[in-house]
């Protein structure tokens, strides 16, 4: 999900701290190769891959060809989603199958692709994007919520079976950040605004910022939580 607004944000802070990025895009080669570009002008490394994180196949490869290529994966981040939002009355198969496909499988495909690559290193973050729509719910998201939820008990359930590997694995639970995601709530703006204590949408360097965090050393005795990005709009 590096191509999107939240991963653009993830990889160009992830490598201002000194790490080779690599930015999984599925169909928007483009906006990867900007990201990639933005990267090489303030003087760090990137590269691009193209998988679609639902695709066990694909995700495999990528993931085996980055190991091969560097010799090591110390950080993965899930950040992939897309919405296919109605009521369930209304809900199709396949827009429920999209989502859980894309959000939850993805993030199942790429922790399995990479994780027994950070055993082997005996370290690891993973850091997977959730949404506080999992925790909290949210009318016409059923597929997304179920999604999301899924990935917070996903990323405990890893946590347990990994933390003796010194690999840690949380989740981030963002509220509403400013990306193509929740564009068609712009004339909501000022309405949602006045839910959130902090009174403003969520910038994508809001989240970016938690994620260099759990990425770091200093986070290193922090595992299988998930925190919210969300500016006290659950509170
Ligand atoms: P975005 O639409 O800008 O980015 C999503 C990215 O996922 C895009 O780059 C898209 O190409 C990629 N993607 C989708 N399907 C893919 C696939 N099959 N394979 C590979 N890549 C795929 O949206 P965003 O707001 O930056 O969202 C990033 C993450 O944050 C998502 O998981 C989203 O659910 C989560 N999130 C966003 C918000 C918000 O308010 N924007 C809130 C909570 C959680």
């Amino acid at each position: 999900g590096g191509s999107g607004g939240i991963g653009e944000s993830i990889c160009l802070e992830m490598a201002k701290q000194g790490a080779i990025v690599i930015i999984n895009y599925n169909s928007n080669k483009q906006s990867a190769l900007e990201i990639a570009q933005k990267i090489g002008n303030i003087g760090f490394k990137s590269e691009i891959y193209k998988a679609d994180v639902s695709d066990l196949d694909q995700v495999i490869e990528m993931v085996n060809s980055v190991y091969k290529k560097f010799g090591k994966i110390d950080i993965l981040v899930n950040c992939a989603g897309i919405t296919r939002d109605n009521l369930l009355m209304r809900m199709s198969e396949k827009q429920w199958d999209d989502v859980i496909t894309t959000n939850l499988n993805g993030v199942f495909n790429t922790s399995k692709a990479t994780v027994r690559y950070m055993i082997k290193q005996r370290y690891g973050r993973i850091i997977n994007i959730s949404s506080i729509v999992g925790i909290y719910g949210n009318p016409g998201q059923t597929n997304y919520a179920a999604a999301k939820a899924g990935i917070i008990g996903f990323t405990k359930a890893l946590a347990k079976e990994v933390g003796s590997r010194q690999i840690t694995v949380n989740s981030i639970a963002p509220g509403f950040i400013k990306t193509k995601m929740t564009e068609f709530l712009a004339d909501k703006t000022s309405l949602i605004e006045e839910r959130i204590a902090l009174r403003r949408l969520g910038k994508p360097e809001d989240v970016a910022n938690l994620a260099v965090f759990l990425a770091s050393e200093e986070a290193g005795y922090i595992t299988g939580q998930v925190i919210a990005v969300d500016g006290g709009l659950a509170l």
